[in-house]
């Protein structure tokens, strides 16, 4: 359960998040759907610990957590990949670079270049390991910053509009990509859309959040079925 406003200059602060609660299962892939500007990216922050909040808390396996840490990961619409460093190094070094690039011994290395080989591998990306990112299409630089994000092992793994850039094709070949993802790797996913279709598609539960704050309206799935998508689309129109 978590509050957000935004302080703005001459005016108000604008109350973003009004005591959202959202419980996620471990495992779990769950996607967030709503209007543009209800929250869902500043929801997705507070939970990566990329954003301060007023109150409320944050619990992770029964544990409060306090700004980033290695246990969660995020995956943004842009895919955010460090240009200089080839879709390998992206891979491996992403983490170490920040914290203590110089410190790295030859083993955190091996260890380090076995994983990302096998998320390369995973991600159909073997051929391209030697790439820059400015070499890659659309569709494929997301598979590398999907790597980049599941390298650690994060129990949750963030996901806000992480196919929004792409084609239609390429959507769909992502959307079996990331479920055989879950399913192998066992990670929980909150994943954010604006695509009913794709809610249902790769959702274990949708929740629907509303652009008043302090609503969140939870839709529980029902397996497939026309029946299921009207009944998100009803909801989504009635929550505006
Ligand atoms: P979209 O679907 O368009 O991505 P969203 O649901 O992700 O929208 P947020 O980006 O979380 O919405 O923004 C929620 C509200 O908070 C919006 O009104 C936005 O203008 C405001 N907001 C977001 N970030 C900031 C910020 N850093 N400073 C001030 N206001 C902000
Ligand atoms: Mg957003």
């Amino acid at each position: 359960t978590v509050s957000k406003s935004f302080k703005r200059r001459n005016e108000s602060a604008l109350l973003v998040l009004d005591q959202v609660s959202l419980h996620v299962a471990p495992g779990e892939f769950l996607v967030l759907v709503g209007a543009s500007g209800c929250g869902k990216s500043t929801l997705l922050r507070i939970l990566a610990g990329l954003e301060t909040y007023d109150s409320g808390r944050v619990i992770l396996d029964g544990q409060p957590v306090h700004g980033p840490g290695a246990d969660r990961a995020m995956v943004f619409q842009h895919y955010s990949l460090y240009p200089w460093l080839t879709v390998k190094d992206n891979i491996r070094f992403s983490r170490q670079l920040r914290v203590v690039r110089d410190q790295l011994t030859s083993s955190d290395v091996e260890a380090a270049s076995g994983r990302s080989d096998a998320l390369l591998s995973l991600m159909g990306l073997s051929h391209a390991a030697d790439y820059y990112p400015n070499q890659l299409s659309g569709g494929m630089q997301q598979r590398v910053a999907i790597a980049r994000a599941l390298m650690n092992r994060p129990k949750l793994l963030l996901m806000d509009e992480p196919f929004g850039a792409l084609d239609a094709q390429t959507r769909e070949v992502m959307h079996d990509l990331i479920r055989h993802v879950h399913q192998l790797e066992g990670t929980t996913i909150v994943f954010v859309t604006h695509d009913v279709e794709e809610a249902l598609y790769l959702g274990d539960r949708v929740v629907v959040m509303a652009p008043r704050p302090g609503r969140i309206d939870s839709v529980v799935s029902v397996p497939f079925g026309r029946q299921r998508e009207q009944d998100l689309k009803a909801t989504v129109d009635f929550l505006g």
